[in-house]
């Protein structure tokens, strides 16, 4: 299999407007679970920048659990966030539902989010890998490493070699979390795979009190890095403001995993 280290023995890098994913050291990608408002984005992509993060996440088209909820602002959001990269230099990562909507979100983004509920959605996966774009594939609710693995294969035989993994919890018979961060898929995925890893301890846990410590945990297990939902009034945020932190908590968790990470 492609993904696979018998396929290939060295790590995969991932190159996004210079930065490198998977090259040794920390990727921090942060920013609100929905973007917002161009104030509320912009504000959040200075303070990324400044706190140490490398890319600005933020969904545009939302996979909400009830169709009556907020479900994002599409394309405005988009520019939204292509405006925000514009103040900060920072590339963007932003989520894509539909095969239809490839090709638009891939026009505004660096990186396409394919969520957790597609991670088995065929014809979505191929045309992420046609778009040539890199993608940041996270595992599914109830996926097998063996599925998700499976489904990284799809993007790569479409011959787009830039996929990143995300670990972002599954659902187990635990309720006092929202999902359970599984670390020990890390370092499983990294000695089956060339691929680079990230955690995603906001979706992982649910609750920003266990955000900063899952996000240490998932560095010392050897994660190339760290997606967190940020927000500057993490109650107000639009939508999974139960895992948002604050900006002085981020910048807490950038110093800690980074620290984690020259232990290593
Ligand atoms: C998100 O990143 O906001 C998101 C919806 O993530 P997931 O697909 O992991 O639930
Ligand atoms: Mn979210």
């Amino acid at each position: 299999a492609l993904a696979s280290r018998e396929y290939k023995p060295e790590d995969t890098v991932v190159e996004v407007r210079g930065h490198r994913i998977g090259a040794g050291g920390v990727t921090i990608m942060a920013g609100p679970c929905s973007v917002e408002s161009l104030e509320n984005i912009v504000d959040v992509a200075k303070a990324v920048k400044r706190l140490g993060g490398h890319v600005l996440r933020g969904g545009a088209f939302k996979p909400r659990s009830s169709p009556y909820s907020f479900q994002g602002h599409g394309e405005e959001g988009l520019k939204m966030m292509a405006a925000a990269r514009e103040m900060t230099g920072l590339p963007i990562v932003s989520e894509v539902m539909e095969p239809s909507l490839v090709d638009l979100v891939a026009e505004y983004v660096d990186i396409l989010q394919i969520g957790a509920r597609n991670m088995q959605n065929y014809p979505l996966l191929r045309e992420a890998g046609r778009s040539g774009k890199p993608v940041l594939l996270k595992r599914g609710l109830s996926a097998t490493i063996e599925e998700w693995l499976m489904a990284a294969e799809y993007i790569l035989a479409q011959g787009n070699p830039n996929v990143i993994l995300c670990e972002r919890g599954i659902r187990t018979y635990e309720t006092a979390t929202r999902n359970t961060l599984d670390l020990n898929a890390i370092p499983v995925v990294k000695s089956l795979s060339h691929l680079p890893v990230l955690v995603d301890p906001s979706h992982g846990v649910g609750k920003r009190a266990f955000v900063r410590p899952m996000a240490r945990a998932g560095v010392a297990a050897g994660a190339d890095g760290v997606i967190v939902e940020i927000h500057p009034v993490p109650d107000q945020a639009m939508s999974d403001a139960a895992q948002t932190i604050d900006y002085e908590e981020f910048g807490r968790m950038v110093q800690e995993v980074n620290r984690v990470a020259q232990a290593l």
